[in-house]
């Protein structure tokens, strides 16, 4: 099976998030912190898959479920940083709208009875590059 994801980095995320974006028009609303949006929410129509932040094996040994919150954010605290080597962002894939230009992450919570897609914006200056995950050999 082949992949044309890309698996980025931190400083790509935030690099793309830093472009400019307008106000959103495609359903997303603000987004600060995560979300469920059931599918027919997301605006498939508007967004482009840009990369992933799953370590480039996808098929290796399962990303952490640790979550990073230095500063005492919750998981779904709006402030709460965006750890590319950490739960939920480890297992993310990110998109850009291209009605508004914001860059979007996404991935699926998996419970005992349902699975759950949950959405959450960008915004650069909470993206951290603190890499403690377990396999990071990809030295740029
Ligand atoms: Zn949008």
């Amino acid at each position: 099976m082949s992949t044309d994801q890309v698996p980025l980095q931190a400083a790509q995320l935030k690099a793309l998030a830093q472009k400019p974006s307008r106000d959103c028009t495609c359903g997303m609303g603000a987004c600060a912190a995560w979300e469920s949006v059931p599918g027919q929410r997301w605006p498939a129509k508007h967004v482009t898959l840009l990369g992933s932040l799953w370590s480039a094996d996808r098929f290796g040994p399962e990303p952490t479920y640790e979550e990073f919150h230095p500063n005492k954010t919750r998981y779904d605290s709006a402030d709460a940083p965006i750890a590319p080597a950490f739960f939920p962002y480890n297992r993310c894939d990110v998109f850009g709208c291209g009605a508004c230009g914001r860059v979007l992450l996404k991935y699926t919570e998996y419970g005992g009875y349902y699975v759950d897609d949950r959405v959450r914006a960008v915004q650069a200056d909470l993206v951290v590059a603190h890499n403690k995950a377990p396999e990071n050999d990809r030295a740029s």
